[in-house]
This record gives C-alpha cells, structure tokens and sequence, in this order.
C-alpha cells in the first residue's frame, strides 16, 4: 500500500507524524509521497520525510494556486510577472541544493479554477496568472527532463471546462513528449482527456472521491484506467474518506495514508479485481514511477 500524494507539513497531520506513520504501517503502508507547494514548505518537508527515509520520499514543487496567494491574494498588484520569476528562481535553486533528496516534482501543474472563484481577482490579472502558472509549469518540466525525475500534476478545471486539462497535456507535448513521466493527482477532469493521458505515458492517482456518494464521475474513469496506470493517494490533510466524514465522533475530520485502504477497497470493487492484485500491481507502479 502506497499514498502518492499527500501534504504530510500540513496541520492537523505535521502534529501526529509517529502516530500518522504507525496507522499506515499497521495497515501495511510502504511508502508515501509527500509534496512541497512553495518555497517556505520545502525545508518542512525534507524535515519530516527525514524522520523516516525508509517511508516517506520527498516531491518538490510550486503549485500553480501559490502565485495568486503570494501577490493579488496579499496586496501585491505591481510588476506580479517579475516578483513570480523571481519565486521560481528562488525555488530552482533550493530544488537543485536538495536535489539527492528529491524523488519526484510536485505539487505542480495549472489551476485556471481557484482565481476564478475569487471576485476580487480581476479579468486581466486572471489572463496573467495564467501566463505565470503556464511558465512555472513549463520551468518545472525542465527540471524534471535534466534530472529525470517524474512529475505529480494537479491540473483543475473549470465546471463544465476544458482549459486547464487541455493546456497541461499541450505543455507537456511541447515540452517533453516521451521524454517526461508522472501521475495526474486526483484526476476529476473530462474523461475524453483520458486518452491523451495514458498515451503520454502517465498515471492516474485516486483520493477519497471514489467513496464518495458524489464520485460517480471519478469512478467512471477509474473503471477505464488500466490497473498498470493506477496510484493511490489521500491529498491529506483534504479530502478524508466517507466513513470518515459520514463518524460523528470524529472532530476533526482529515485524511491519512492509513485511509488508503479503504480507497482500494472501494477501487477493487470498482474494477472487480482482488485487494491482493490491485495492492500488488499499484504498488509496482509506484516504485517503477518514483523510486526506479
Ligand atoms: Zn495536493
């Protein structure tokens, strides 16, 4: 059992590590993937994953929702395009500092949804954080072809759009088609991407909306990725499993990697194989993936 994608520097799950990491080996959890966002989380990360080299390995990376956060978010409306470069030199450089520790580029990936949300993001401030985040993620696929690392993409539509799935797959064509590797975390987007996905060569990684009463979409692209293509991951501390959100007893409701199981559980049915096989066959795809 694996968790693929998670964000173990965040509260609640940075307070319970040793607890967090027990649950998941006493369910046989073997590795987990922990991803940075920005340039203050990184030495947070490489801190925890520390504590237990034989777990958790490490994925570096600028998610594309820090550029709105870092300037319009906080004031900052002048010379936006200049002050992001700057960030992502400032990245590449504690990127390559701690590259012997780095086993994958993540969070990354375009997110045209977030600013979308927010009225006071203006039209043509929305087009140049477009551009920003279509630059950082094109900076983050070089790094990923010099070291040959692969990359966990988060790649957020618009209801009822098709932008951001149709330019991450058009970036990573020009960019490095054949020569680039990863997963697409949490796929929620349209299912008739799902072809150019699997052609690049990518995987596919399933969180907790498989359990949901409301992952009827996900489920159905489940049901079309082969069992080769598949990762499993929580993107804890968000999206804790249904029988977690559906206990009143528990307070605090957050997802762990210990919560796998019950997402396999839930995908063996789905694909109407056995947890032994499905557990086999995904585990090698995350060590042919990120530890090969
Ligand atoms: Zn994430």
């Amino acid at each position: 059992m694996h968790d693929s994608h998670i964000h173990l520097n965040l509260d609640p799950l940075c307070r319970n590590i040793p607890e967090i990491i027990n649950n998941f080996v006493s369910k046989g959890g073997k590795h987990i993937l922990t991803q940075s966002t920005d340039n203050i989380d990184i030495q947070e990360t490489l801190d925890i994953a520390a504590r237990y080299p034989d777990i958790i390995d490490v994925a570096l990376g600028l998610h594309p929702t820090i550029f709105e956060e870092t300037t319009i978010l906080k004031g900052r409306t002048k010379n936006i395009y200049e002050f992001c470069n700057r960030y992502m030199d400032e990245f590449e450089k504690k990127f390559e500092k701690n590259i012997s520790k780095v086993k994958a580029i993540g969070e990354t990936g375009l997110d045209y949804y977030q600013f979308s949300l927010n009225q006071s993001i203006e039209r043509a401030q929305q087009e140049e954080l477009q551009e920003i985040q279509k630059l950082s993620f094109r900076r983050q696929i070089a790094l990923s072809k010099k070291y040959n690392l692969p990359l966990s993409i988060h790649a957020r539509d618009i209801q009822r759009r098709k932008d951001t799935v149709r330019d991450v797959l058009r970036i990573l064509v020009e960019e490095g088609k054949g020569e680039v590797k990863g997963s697409f975390h949490s796929y929620t987007g349209d299912i008739s991407f799902l072809e150019d996905i699997l052609a690049l060569g990518f995987y596919v990684g399933f969180n907790a909306i498989i359990t949901y009463p409301s992952g009827e979409n996900v489920r159905e692209i489940l049901k079309q990725v082969p069992l080769e293509r598949i990762l499993f991951e929580t993107d804890g501390p968000f999206l804790p499993t249904q029988s977690v959100r559906k206990n009143s007893n528990i307070k605090e409701k957050f997802a762990q990697p210990a919560d796998v199981r019950e997402i396999m559980e839930v995908a063996a049915k789905v694909k109407d194989v056995s947890m032994e096989k499905l557990e086999s066959v995904t585990d090698e795809n995350y060590k042919t993936l990120f530890l090969i």
